[in-house]
């Protein structure tokens, strides 16, 4: 086993990095003063790309920048070829991936080939002297396991997305940077992207969701007014537990304790009284807008922008107001609306 090493494999939503990596590289910070280890990142792409500098804000010391020499093809056979090859020259303590669709491609095939042990969809991981304790639940969140153990091989992790606070770094940290060129036999790509579909947002998991519209019971049975404004910006559907009880959306769509864990960069809570156990589902989203006819809702203390109202008034003039807006971009921009 090499140096203590904690692996982020950073993923990338958009150009931008996805919010799971932070999540992930604030988990190996933790780990990483545990185990007096070090934060690692590995960055797949061109090695005069740039750093994005908000790797570093999330604490990675050092960042493995790999290019493929005969093979630009971001292909999972690819990037699995490439890591491969990276874990066994450095010989990480673990890595950790986002539980993705390509996260969850990845590790397990990297894991078979070099014969690591591997934990997928873990909620926790810590470090007791020289043991791991990783944490996941299983039979449908029914029962919590913890795996204590003496690694003596590479851990191959994947990590729920927004199930892991993230938290930016106390102070800028020193970053050594490790170019590595890889070269990727012929005939190795078995599998070609041809295009990227984007995600239906009424059918993506709720916590990979950029926006989410929320309903409480305060929209009553009126399922359209907040599906109106979702599909306006492109938003996902989610909601408290009364709407769940009254069938109103699946349970997969709920938000809270009891229900899902989300982080997106825009949650619109409307209707929601603000429990602490809605709150404590929703409470890592970027920006926060409610609107509640009651001023003194609780969830006006959790939220960076208040409306208060009826929102079978509100919402309707939203929506108008986004119309006349996205129009307004759409004669400005063509068609390169923000919204
Ligand atoms: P309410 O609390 O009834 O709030 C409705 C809000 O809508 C009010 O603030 C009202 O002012 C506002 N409103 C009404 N009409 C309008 C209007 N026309 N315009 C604007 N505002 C309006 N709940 C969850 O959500 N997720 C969970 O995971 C969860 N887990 C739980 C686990 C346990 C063990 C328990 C005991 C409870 C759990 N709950 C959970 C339930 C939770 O305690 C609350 O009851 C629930 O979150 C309340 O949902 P709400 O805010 O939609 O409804």
């Amino acid at each position: 086993m090499g140096q203590r090493e904690i692996w982020v494999f950073a993923e990338f939503s958009e150009h931008e990095v996805a919010p799971v990596s932070f999540e992930m590289l604030s988990e190996a910070r933790k780990l990483a003063k545990e185990l007096k280890g070090k934060t690692c990142v590995c960055l797949i792409g061109k090695k005069d790309g740039e750093i994005p500098r908000s790797l570093q804000k999330y604490g990675a010391e050092k960042i493995y920048r790999i290019e493929s020499k005969n093979s630009n093809e971001p292909s999972i056979d690819v990037y699995a070829s490439i890591l491969q090859n990276l874990i066994q020259k450095f010989s990480p303590f673990i890595i950790l991936f986002g539980a993705t669709p390509s996260g969850s491609e990845l590790a397990p095939r990297i894991a078979a080939r070099l014969k690591l042990p591997c934990i997928t969809e873990v909620k926790r991981i810590g470090g007791e002297r020289d043991n791991l304790v990783i944490g996941k639940s299983c039979y449908n969140e029914k029962v919590y396991q913890n795996y204590n153990f003496h690694p003596e091989k590479t851990v191959v992790l994947t990590v729920l997305p927004g199930d892991m606070n993230s938290e930016e770094a106390d102070g800028p940290r020193e970053l050594e940077v490790v170019n590595e060129d890889i070269y990727i036999e012929r005939g190795m790509t078995r599998t070609k992207t041809i295009k990227f579909i984007k995600g239906d947002p009424k059918k993506i998991r709720l916590e990979e969701a950029n926006l989410v519209i929320a309903g409480g019971k305060g929209i009553g049975k009126d399922m359209a007014i907040i599906e109106d404004l979702a599909d306006l910006l492109g938003a996902s559907i989610g909601g408290s537990r009364p709407l769940v009880d009254d069938g109103m959306i699946p349970f997969e769509r709920q938000i809270g304790i009891t229900g899902k864990s989300v982080t997106p960069k825009l949650l619109m809570a409307c209707g929601i009284s603000g429990a602490r156990e809605f709150v404590a589902g929703m409470d890592k989203a970027m920006l926060t807008i409610a609107i509640n006819r009651d001023a003194k809702a609780p969830i006006f203390k959790f939220a960076n922008l208040g409306i208060v109202g009826d929102l079978h008034e509100i919402i309707p003039f939203l929506i108008d107001r986004i119309k006349v807006l996205k129009q307004k971009c759409n004669r400005e921009e063509g068609n390169n609306s923000p919204l």
